[in-house]
């Protein structure tokens, strides 16, 4: 069928664990909305650059220019692949949580930010930290009308005046649903608002374009989109980001320091990307993302996402058939999403249960609350204010496990996953 993809060659895919049982099997990573495996192709363009990494846009020699080059060609590539306006900013990060901190370091004062209590905390904290800014949390919706409707009458109510951001999840990395992220922009917009994309989940899984989307700013991590760790981005309007206070101080933010009247120092700070990127830039990280980016375009979303979604039916045919199984879902069982799905077992201790998937299976998911633990709380039928426990299904649980796969994923792996819940459960 060629609408389908195959799973494209990732690290790790030959690995054997041991089992409990005896014996050992080969490792079924189902844990890639935390760190999906680096896809192959990536390594392979970092090992073949490697022997030839130089300092970035701070050297003369040829290797420097080499890296300099590769930095500024893994910008533009970053670029296309998210659907960037002209004068859009890619500024490369640590991960999502660093872009969306930086974001929060830039918006201006006086600034109003919308976000839903359902947010990943990285989307949902760094706003706090700044003392002149208002933020507002919104009720968790429980359809995606709902969210643009909530978001509509909060934003109604402000005044109409002064800068106000909206910040939302592209897709959950809880129950992996789909955000009605173009109606949420176009309801932002009508208020005067800007938003922000949390696409953390929703960059390794779909085509995504900003302009198309209409968001104002958009954040991933290369770790969850087949690309080793350390490196992110935050891409978009370049103005917020050129009138803030640099992120970071130091070189290669800076056009000019100079030594003032004063007897203090006088900066003149750049306004591209530069100018919060300070310090050596991590020119492999840019690259590996600048590859993934490529690699996933060329195998082709359409393919991808078809392959996911049958991966998706399958999981969920799967763990219908155990009644002791609930999924949990903000939005309802058939919502869209990707392929991300967390559920608790009656009787079940979730990180027990995780625990026999690793130990018996060699299936790898995570358990917990997934640093989204409003949400997550108010999933397991508590509150999203309940301090410590919240009353979950089966009385017992206070957490839940997560199954998540993608771009790399076999059959095998969740074909093994259904049957192992199955075995576990009798
Ligand atoms: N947002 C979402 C939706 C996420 O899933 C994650 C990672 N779990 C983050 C933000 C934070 O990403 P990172 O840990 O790479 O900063």
């Amino acid at each position: 069928d060629r609408s389908v993809c195959p799973p494209l060659p990732v690290l790790g895919r030959d690995v054997r664990v041991p089992l409990v049982t005896g014996g050992e099997v080969t490792y079924a990573a189902l844990d890639y909305a935390a760190s999906a495996p680096a896809l192959q192709r990536v390594w392979d363009d970092v090992a073949a650059y490697a022997p030839y990494y130089g300092s970035v846009h701070r050297g003369a020699g040829y290797l420097s220019q080499l890296s300099t080059d590769l930095f500024e060609n893994s910008r533009a590539e970053v670029a296309a692949f998210l659907g960037c306006r002209p004068d859009d900013q890619v500024v490369f990060t640590r991960s999502t949580t660093d872009s969306l901190n930086l974001l929060a370091a830039a918006v201006p004062a006086g600034c109003r930010v919308f976000v839903f209590e359902t947010e990943h905390h990285a989307a949902l904290l760094p706003w706090e930290r700044r003392a002149d800014v208002t933020v507002t949390y919104l009720d968790a919706p429980r359809s995606p009308r709902e969210a643009v409707e909530t978001l509509e009458r909060a934003l109604a109510d402000r005044e109409p005046y002064g800068p106000a951001l909206v910040c939302v999840t592209a897709a959950s990395n809880v129950t992996g649903e789909l955000w009605p992220v173009r109606e949420l922009a176009a309801a932002a917009h009508a208020h005067g608002a800007r938003i922000v994309l949390d696409a953390a989940q929703l960059a390794p899984h779909h085509p995504v374009d900003v302009t198309e989307l209409d968001a104002d700013w958009i954040a991933f991590s290369g770790h969850k989109l087949y690309a080793p760790f350390g490196a992110g981005v935050l891409a978009g309007r370049p103005d917020w980001l050129q009138d803030a206070a640099p992120y970071l101080a130091g070189g290669g933010a800076t056009r000019q320091v100079t030594r003032d009247a004063a007897g203090g120092v006088a900066v003149d700070w750049h306004a591209t990307a530069a100018r919060h990127e300070a310090g050596s830039p991590n020119v492999i990280g840019a690259y590996a993302i600048a590859s993934a980016c490529k690699a996933l375009t060329e195998a082709g979303f359409e393919g991808l996402v078809e392959r996911e979604r049958r991966l998706i039916e399958t999981v969920r045919a799967g763990l219908a058939e155990v009644p002791e199984v609930r999924v949990l879902s903000l939005f309802g069982d058939d919502a869209p999403r990707v392929g991300v799905l967390a559920f608790t077992v009656d009787g079940w201790n979730s990180s027990h249960f995780a625990a026999a998937l690793s130990a018996e299976y060699g299936i790898g998911v995570r358990d917990g609350l997934f640093c989204a633990h409003p949400l997550v709380r108010l999933l397991l039928g508590g509150t999203p204010d309940a301090p410590g426990e919240c009353g979950a299904p089966d009385g017992g649980n206070l957490n839940a496990i997560r199954v998540s796969f993608g771009a790399g994923t076999p059959d095998e792996h969740v074909t093994r996953f259904v049957s192992a819940v199955r075995g576990l459960v009798r």
